[in-house]
């Protein structure tokens, strides 16, 4: 039987400014064991965890700075403000917008798709008007376009896959015609892990007039992002898979797109003034918050952008990339083992199933050594469909996995193999 021990060691690049090692010392959690076993978190695809930093900032935001924003005339309400638009324009920087008037805090993703659609999809399609959406997307960018579609007899067409799990480019260029109205993509596939050509895409799609949506929930922990280089109308991630708290994300929109839009709720903080007679609105971004928002959810986001920008991204992410290798390299010694997509350009993100074994019953055995993975649709079920499949097991990577975690996922798939 080939061990993960005969495999050649890992070629993972040295001296190049990163070491894992010392990043895992920032996350407490990482250092827990799970049914006897250290942890060996792989599920990042789902959330990564936090750093000490992000958990300290929350805490110290409630034992310390606790207030609502915008509307307090004392010096905890400036104070907050201040934090919460400070993350605001963290935000901007990090996604390379050129103002934070720009970003929208959201809930997530989820949310920040949701608020696209019933905004700007309402008031922009009409009765067979399309939205391109590649077959790899996730749910919460397939089914708001469907529910939008519907109301306003629109059509979602779906984009074909390569064998590989890249987007049929020859098919995007014949599905792009006047009647398109939006492409909404993915930055980076939660299941096949592909990075599409999202500048080339979004360059075409322009060239029919088409505005396009660009779902980052994977890819801003994985490589720097720059919606102005990138030309993207929308952009959409969630803090918790970016190293910060759940509950938080943002929405960047261009200048034009973003003004243009209408209210999506009402209430609190999106009003200029308020009568029975008329209201008036707030202006973009506040515009499109309503209520009182995740406040110490967006000061943790500032934390974790802080945490991540702090370190040398060139270095993550070749470090990412030979950690992608080894772990493709390593699984491919499991007998049975079927990797699912391998587009060359990706994310760590390793979807797979056994052959004679139930995804499920796979995530509970390495569930037992202390490996957290996911099994499922993973919100994905056209992609998984493409490959004939209804579920998976997916082991997602961050920047803070190793090789020899790497190599405890291997050894425990083996070893389930072994007991039967
Ligand atoms: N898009 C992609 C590609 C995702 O992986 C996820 C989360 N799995 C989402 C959207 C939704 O993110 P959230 O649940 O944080 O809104």
């Amino acid at each position: 039987m080939t061990t993960p021990e005969t495999l050649p060691p890992p070629e993972m690049p040295t001296g190049a400014g990163f070491d894992p090692e010392t990043v895992r010392r920032d996350f407490p959690v990482l250092h827990r064991t799970v049914n006897g076993h250290p942890l060996v978190w792989l599920d990042n695809g789902a959330t990564t965890q936090k750093p000490r930093q992000v958990i300290e900032t929350l805490a110290a935001y409630y034992a310390s700075a606790n207030s609502n924003i915008h509307r307090g005339a004392h010096s905890m309400a400036r104070e907050a403000t201040e934090a919460y638009e400070g993350s605001r324009a963290a935000v901007a920087a990090f996604l390379g917008a050129a103002s934070p008037d720009s970003i929208v805090f959201v809930r997530g993703t989820t949310e920040a798709v949701n608020l696209v659609a019933q905004t700007w999809g309402r008031a922009n399609l009409g009765a067979g008007d399309e939205i391109l959406v590649p077959a790899l997307e996730h749910h919460s960018n397939i089914v708001p376009w469907q529910l939008i579609a519907k109301e306003r007899r629109a059509r979602v067409v779906p984009v074909p896959l390569l064998p590989d799990g890249r987007i049929d480019q020859d098919a995007f260029a014949d599905l792009l015609s006047y009647r398109t109205q939006l492409v909404a993509l993915s930055h980076a596939s939660n299941v096949l892990g592909t990075i599409p050509a999202v500048r080339e895409m979004t360059a075409l799609a322009h060239r029919y007039g088409a505005r396009v949506l660009v779902d980052g929930a994977q890819s801003v922990a994985h490589f720097p992002v720059d919606v102005q280089a990138l030309d993207a109308d929308f952009y959409a991630f969630s803090g918790h898979k970016l190293f910060g708290p759940t509950g938080i994300g943002a929405l960047y929109g261009k200048p034009e797109v973003l003004t243009a839009m209408r209210p999506w709720q009402g209430g609190g903080n999106m009003i200029d003034s308020v009568d029975f007679g008329r209201t008036t609105f707030a202006a973009v971004p506040h515009l499109l918050e309503a209520g009182t928002g995740n406040i110490a959810g967006a000061i943790g986001l500032h934390a974790a952008i802080d945490w991540l920008t702090s370190l040398d991204r060139p270095a993550v992410e070749a470090y990412e990339k030979a950690l992608t290798e080894y772990a493709v390299r390593s699984l491919a010694t499991v007998p049975g083992l079927r990797l699912l997509g391998s587009a060359p350009e990706r994310i760590s993100v390793l979807t797979f199933t056994v052959a004679g074994y139930d995804p499920a019953t796979v995530a509970e055995c390495l569930d037992q050594d202390g490996i957290a993975v996911r099994a499922g649709h993973h919100c994905a079920q056209p992609a998984l469909r493409h490959y004939g499949l209804e579920s998976a097991v997916r082991a997602s990577l961050a920047l803070y996995n190793t090789p020899r975690e790497v190599d405890a996922l291997v050894a425990s798939l083996q070893s389930m193999q072994q007991r039967d």
